[in-house]
């Protein structure tokens, strides 16, 4: 079922023959481009010109009301109540743990510098609602945003015409659960262009959206595309691009096919465009995992866009010569989620440059991360692994340096300011220092 790729005996960088959707976000960019302008310039009209052709629906007004929001919360079944309440939990857990102590360095005596920590002010969480509903993305944005003392949470989500134009009730739900309740009924494209621009939300302008200092969260191509080109215009930052779902399993004969093939299955399920990816040196695991692909695949639920996502050319099987190559493959892919299903799987798993996360031996599936390993799941995709993270209370967070230096340590510094200062041809640098020390 998967592609086939052979790197036995290949020793160059094996970076253009993986496998991988050439999914080109520079060009969406510029298909969206004057859906962007649109808003910022028209604000409501624009924004619901959209979700009228691309959602199906026409709305009169874009924000939930709050206590729409809260009724979705009482309306919750117990056990996704249950479900959510121990997704939140853990991920508060872990997400504490990555809070950030200011620092002072004392550089030389009489002069310091001091790093502190500060959130941004307001940010826009993105959760997807096209093919699946996420209300556990809910969780993955407001979570670390609430650790790092984010002042304003707004969370934007497709309307779903099968619920009356709100964005899903789960996803609702998962926001009463966070104490969130600024949430609108936009997707794609147009809820990112709302974020940065700022939007009247409804036709008489008595409802407004505030622009937002970050954008965070995944979404299709559209959604990447509107970041991406948001951020390069400076009006606002993001988070790493998260384009559709990826997996990679670095796999030896240890490896349990069936494991394996629920687990490429997994993700698959996200999008036709999803990636599923192998690496192995071993033949026999690709077939055997082939042939639980065949029987697993024809009984699940979304047979359609799993077998589109495994037989697309984003996804495959690289068969390499030993776990070393295995390694400089999966480092070459950069995937957003690697699992390490073989022998002495955590040695391996630390040997590993680029992942999104990284799901080590036979019982960390990366559904497990989806969900409620306490880890971020709003991770890097597209070979963005290489270099950048995931979500974390980092993303939320800008470190301010604040100097202090007195009357002797200046003195000392003035030198070498002067110096460098005249060395780039800017000698009203070394003035404003030495202006302070003249009689
Ligand atoms: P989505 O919310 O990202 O996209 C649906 C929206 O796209 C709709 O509101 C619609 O208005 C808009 N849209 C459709 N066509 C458009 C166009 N031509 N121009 C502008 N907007 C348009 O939901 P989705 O489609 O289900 O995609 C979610 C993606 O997020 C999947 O690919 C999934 O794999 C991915 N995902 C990634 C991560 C991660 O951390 N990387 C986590 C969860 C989900």
């Amino acid at each position: 079922m998967l592609n086939r790729i052979d790197l036995r005996g290949v020793d160059t960088d094996p970076r253009g023959l993986l496998p991988r959707a050439r999914l080109d976000v520079s060009q969406a960019v510029e298909t969206i481009r004057p859906l962007v302008e649109a808003v910022r310039e028209h604000g409501f009209s624009a924004v619901q010109e959209a979700t009228t052709n691309f959602d199906g629906v026409t709305l009169d007004e874009l924000r939930v009301p709050p206590e729409t929001i809260k009724a979705a919360e009482q309306s919750l079944d117990p056990d996704v109540r249950a479900a959510l309440l121990e997704a939140i939990a853990r991920a508060r857990r872990v997400h504490e743990d990555q809070r950030r102590q200011d620092t002072t360095t004392q550089v030389v005596r009489g002069g310091t510098v001091t790093e502190r920590w500060v959130p941004v002010e307001r940010v826009g969480l993105y959760v997807p609602g096209g093919l699946a509903m996420y209300p556990s993305t809910v969780v993955m944005n407001v979570v670390p945003a609430q650790v790092a003392g984010v002042d304003a949470l707004v969370v934007v989500s497709p309307p779903q015409k099968d619920n009356n134009g709100l964005p899903d009730q789960r996803v609702l739900a998962a926001c009463a659960l966070l104490g969130v309740d600024e949430v609108y009924a936009v997707g794609g494209a147009q809820a990112i262009a709302m974020l940065g621009h700022g939007s009247t939300t409804n036709a008489a302008g008595t409802g407004v959206c505030r622009p937002v200092d970050i954008i965070t969260g995944p979404g299709n191509v559209w959604v990447t595309a509107a970041k991406r080109l948001l951020r390069s215009g400076g009006t606002v930052g993001i988070d790493a691009e998260a384009g559709p779902t990826e997996i990679a399993v670095l796999a030896d004969d240890t490896a349990d096919p069936g494991h394996v093939a629920a687990d490429l299955i997994s993700q698959a399920e996200h999008d036709p465009l999803a990636a599923s990816v192998l690496v192995t040196p071993s033949e026999r695991l690709v077939d055997a995992v082939d042939a639980e692909l065949a029987t697993r695949v024809a009984v699940t639920k979304h047979t359609g866009r799993i077998t589109a996502a495994l037989t697309g050319e984003q996804s495959g099987t690289v068969l390499v010569d030993d776990l070393d190559q295995g390694l400089r493959v999966v480092d070459a892919y950069a995937a957003e989620h690697l699992e390490i299903q073989t022998r002495d799987a955590r040695a391996i798993a630390m040997r590993v440059r680029n992942a999104g996360a990284v799901f080590v031996g036979p019982y960390a599936p990366v559904s497990l991360g989806d969900y409620c390993a306490g880890s971020n799941h709003v991770l890097p995709t597209g070979g963005c692994a290489r270099h950048s993270s995931g979500l974390s209370v980092q993303s939320f967070l800008r470190g301010i340096h604040i100097i202090e230096y007195d009357e002797p340590a200046l003195r000392e510094a003035a030198p070498h300011v002067v110096t460098l200062a005249t060395v780039e041809d800017l000698p009203a640098h070394g003035e404003a220092v030495t202006a302070r020390f003249s009689a």
